[in-house]
């Protein structure tokens, strides 16, 4: 809006009834909120006051808004003077205390009377003649309160500035849209039609005969059909499931399908990707109703060995900013996030293959047989774009599909690119097996298995430990056991003679599938772990294969905790010798006592255990502290009972200085007040010794250095 001359006109000010108005507002005190947040405001009649005159010409309405506030503190001079141009559907807002223009809308407007503790009953201030000048020149028709025609005026003008905004924002979107070739392959319906959609022969049984959704051909069906069974067309040779026509009065069915282009710039690869639908219903016999809708569409860049990720663009196909207009927008605002998926452009879908090999001529992947692998896993519907990243980033599909590890690959693809399976980050050129830390005979066995990606851990695991497993051992583990703990022991004893005793002792057959709620071999691993750390002999066979588990590993329990204890004890011999030492200095200081009480200095860690014990206190863990001289631990005994536990105490020292940290009976309760004030003159007591101790020795450093 042009502002030139606008302010030349001095303001309106406010008339006596305003400001007589506003001082009687008052306004009311409010509560509101439940018990745990009640918040008190204060609830005035009015807001804005308002006035309005035209320009000369009659081209521009100035409307001046006040503020109830400063009209109560007497201030004559408005807030705002808002000026609105209606034949060129433009406005501007003057403020008058930061003295500048602003673009905001009337209800944007920063006028300080925030209403975090007060509200209004929503009524603003305008005498009839103000109400009528605004209405005739916004030409509202009615009589509108003033805020509400500015803010309707004001809305209107945005939005016409809004649509040369979003002409921006769309053209850019155009550009790239405008790149996706118009055409689908001739054959995209058959690839729907065979590849993507799952089908149905809806039969009769007295007519035994059936149609078929995808040959769409009325077609005989087996004697024994059944609803819901699974077979195949005998027409077209298609896997369907029989429907009964009484059972089955519709069916939906949706999927998804995308296909892989090169983009008209000849630099750009777009991924495409269409909800499918299907829909049959009894009354038109089953004919199969298809619609597709394409709703994502997602371009990229294949640059030889580098991440696709990168150059990732995502589109949607939704309504562009609330405008009703549907189009292709930016990724995640086309349908306002509703339908957004958690990973955006990690959809899966069933991938056109047709013209995947004439699409990658020429690029860093013309070698991996994409279309071969994607074929092979049907109607599974697949991350493509993972995948191609994953080829990018050198994933070796190419090798591994070619040597014969297909089920693996497939199930990689599957699994979103994680396995059980380690795969080794190599550069190079490295070998197949060199990537899974195996030997080449090694991944002969695999490719003779056509491993899954668990027998391939499972080869991985026990090449790891140095044993070779029989083709019947890898695939027994992969039945019953999976990659267990137990194959830890693969090198101790025979895999055969292991496999013998799961399957007799701990009928391991029987729980396939529930390995946690067989308890034979709960028992067993634990009796090994037991066994292992105290290194008993597991290369005898009488050890390693107990007869009765059970026993076993009760007797076993039993001897791991004394020699645990005593593991333990070993280990505290070296700190206890410390901790005696720092006990001997600490009873220097510490030796009051009264007629009551007396002071104990701990001074091995079964001190401490002892003493936690009795008290149900956790001084124990400060053990190592005190070890370190981090703290001071005392117990306060009575003189006639000194070895019945009685208070704890922590003290700790600052640059010499002590103080008591916590004083506690048992169960961390307070000590009783003479054993306090007991404490608090034993540490007075010790703090004239070790302030002497201290100045001794210094006197002594000193004399040393003098002599
Ligand atoms: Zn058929």
């Amino acid at each position: 809006m042009r502002k030139a001359g606008l302010l030349d006109k001095k303001p309106l000010t406010a008339t006596r009834k305003m400001l007589e108005t506003a001082r009687k507002d008052t306004g009311t005190k409010k509560r509101t909120g439940a018990w745990h947040g009640v918040v008190t405001y204060t609830e005035y009649e009015t807001r804005y006051y308002f006035r309005a005159m035209e320009s000369a010409n009659k081209e521009i309405l100035e409307i001046d808004l006040f503020t109830r506030r400063c009209l109560a503190f007497g201030q004559t001079g408005p807030r705002f003077r808002i000026f609105l141009d209606r034949g060129k559907e433009d406005f501007a807002s003057w403020d008058m205390v930061n003295e500048k223009w602003s673009n905001a809308k009337i209800d944007m407007l920063e006028t300080d009377d925030d209403r975090y503790n007060y509200t209004y009953r929503g009524r603003n201030y305008a005498t009839k003649e103000t109400l009528n000048v605004v209405n005739k020149y916004l030409d509202t028709g009615c009589m509108k309160d003033v805020e509400m025609a500015v803010l309707d005026f004001q809305a209107g003008v945005r939005k016409i500035e809004l649509g040369k905004k979003h002409k921006l924002i769309t053209d850019v979107i155009d550009s790239y849209m405008n790149m996706v070739p118009d055409r689908l392959p001739a054959d995209w319906m058959k690839f729907i039609n065979d590849r993507v959609l799952e089908h149905s022969v809806f039969y009769t049984k007295d007519t035994r005969t059936g149609y078929c959704t995808h040959c769409r051909l009325h077609v005989p069906v087996p004697t024994d059909v059944r609803h819901n069974m699974p077979g195949k067309c005998c027409q077209c040779g298609i896997s369907v499931t029989y429907k009964s026509w009484k059972m089955q009065k519709h069916t939906t069915y949706r999927t998804t399908a995308a296909i892989l282009q090169k983009c008209t710039d000849g630099v750009h690869y777009v991924y495409r990707q269409f909800h499918v639908d299907m829909y049959t219903k009894r009354e038109e016999y089953y004919v199969p109703e298809i619609v597709t809708n394409e709703n994502q569409r997602s371009l990229f860049l294949l640059s030889n060995g580098h991440s696709i990720m990168g150059s990732l663009k995502h589109y949607e196909w939704g309504e562009f900013r609330y405008t009703g207009i549907d189009r292709w927008c930016d990724e995640g605002t086309g349908n306002h996030g509703a339908y957004r998926s958690v990973c955006f452009g990690y959809e899966r879908s069933v991938l056109y293959t047709g013209n995947i090999r004439k699409l990658l001529k020429k690029t860093s992947l013309q070698y991996v047989p994409l279309a071969e692998i994607v074929k092979s896993m049907g109607r599974e519907r697949i991350n493509v774009l993972k995948l191609i990243d994953d080829m990018e980033t050198g994933f070796p599909y190419e090798s591994f599909w070619k040597m014969g590890l297909k089920r693996f690959v497939q199930e990689y693809i599957k699994k979103d690119h994680n396995s059980q399976t380690k795969i080794k980050h190599l550069t190079g050129k490295p070998k197949p097996w060199e990537l899974l830390a195996i030997t080449k005979t090694d991944i002969k066995q695999a490719v003779r298995l056509n491993a899954t990606d668990r027998q391939l851990r499972i080869i991985q695991k026990s090449v790891g430990i140095g044993v070779s497993l029989t083709d019947k051992q890898v695939e027994w583990f992969d039945k019953y056991m999976g990659v267990h703990m137990i194959m830890d022991y693969l090198n101790v004893q025979t895999p055969h003679r292991i496999i013998r005793y799961l399957r007799e002792q701990t009928v391991i057959e029987k729980y396939a599938g529930s390995l946690q709620h067989n308890e034979a071999l709960h028992f067993w691993t634990d009796y090994l772990d037991m066994a292992r750390q105290m290194e008993w002999n597991l290369h005898d066979r009488s050890v390693f294969f107990p007869q009765d588990v059970k026993r076993a590993h009760d007797e076993a329990a039993a001897a791991f905790t004394i020699w645990k204890d005593e593991a333990d004890a070993e280990k505290m011999k070296a700190k206890d010798e410390i901790m005696r030492g720092n006990a001997a200095e600490i009873r220097k200081a510490f030796c009051y006592s009264d007629d009551i009480h007396m002071i104990k200095v701990p001074e091995c860690y079964l001190d401490f255990k002892h003493e936690g014990n009795a008290q149900h206190n956790c001084v124990a863990t400060y053990y190592d502290r005190a070890v370190e001289g981090k703290c001071i631990i005392l117990f306060i005994r009575k003189k006639q009972n000194p070895d019945e536990n009685f208070c704890t105490v922590e003290i700790r020292s600052d640059e010499g200085k002590f103080s008591i940290i916590q004083n506690r009976k048992a169960y961390n309760m307070e000590a009783p007040e003479d054993a306090k004030e007991f404490m608090e003159t034993a540490v007075k007591e010790a703090q004239k010794i070790a302030d002497r101790m201290a100045a001794e020795e210094k006197k002594r450093i000193r004399q040393k250095i003098a002599g």
